[in-house]
């Protein structure tokens, strides 16, 4: 099932195209600010963000800037009013998201948002990297400036969670529920334990403690 965030400050529209999204089978979240928007989009919950340019707090091109910027890859259909194509066409710096001009058909939006989701299965990431550390997701081999380091497979796991949200602060509940699966016990200090394996094979400065809060990826 393809989880939607929609980003639209206006309620009528929101709750039309969430209306027809989870008609058609789609977990749906509706955000009406620029700013939640952005934080939502790259938690990694979300398949596709479907993105008014006119939002409130910070406007859709900053959403989507601010989410390139941290290489956050998630496909985005931006929402724009007709007469404001050629603006966000140029705003898409060179397209490699889809818009859709207001007012639209609902079936008009269902098929932008189903190829876009099957384009992104297509031209899914292979190599994740951050600075001169990269990880290849087929062959499960990380490269440290190109000296191939050995992971374990619960190191690999940990070290991809990490490269997926650079700079972001990761809570250890977060980590231990992505990396072991949510059975396992939260007083539990495995993560801890992995992220010194982690440090000892990827450089230690890699990997920020965030006292009382988690870890961090320092991202370049
Ligand atoms: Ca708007």
């Amino acid at each position: 099932m393809s989880r939607v965030l929609i980003a639209e400050d206006e309620p009528r529209i929101a709750a039309f195209v969430e209306k027809g999204l989870r008609a058609h089978g789609f977990t749906t979240t509706v955000v009406g600010d620029g700013v939640t928007a952005r934080n939502l989009a790259r938690s990694g919950e979300f398949d596709l963000l479907l993105l008014d340019i006119g939002l409130p707090g910070m406007d859709g091109f900053a959403v989507l800037r601010a989410l390139r910027a941290e290489r956050c890859a998630i496909p985005v259909v931006v929402l724009t009013a007709r007469d404001s194509v050629q603006d966000t066409v140029a705003g898409l710096e060179g397209g490699a998201d889809d818009y859709m001009p207001k007012p639209f058909r609902f079936e008009e939006l269902l098929a932008r948002v189903r190829l876009r989701l099957a384009g992104d299965r297509l031209a899914e990431v292979t190599v994740l990297t951050c600075g001169d550390l990269a990880l290849d997701l087929r062959t499960r081999r990380a490269d440290v400036g190109g000296r191939v380091v050995d992971l374990s497979a619960r190191e690999f796991t940990l070290a991809e969670t990490f490269l997926r949200h650079p700079g972001q602060v990761l809570a250890r509940e977060q980590l231990l529920s992505h990396v072991w699966g949510y059975d396992f016990d939260p007083g539990s200090n495995v993560v801890d334990v992995y992220v010194r394996y982690l440090r000892k094979k990827l450089g230690a400065e890699r990997i920020e403690t965030v006292r009382g809060m988690g870890y961090r990826l320092v991202a370049d």
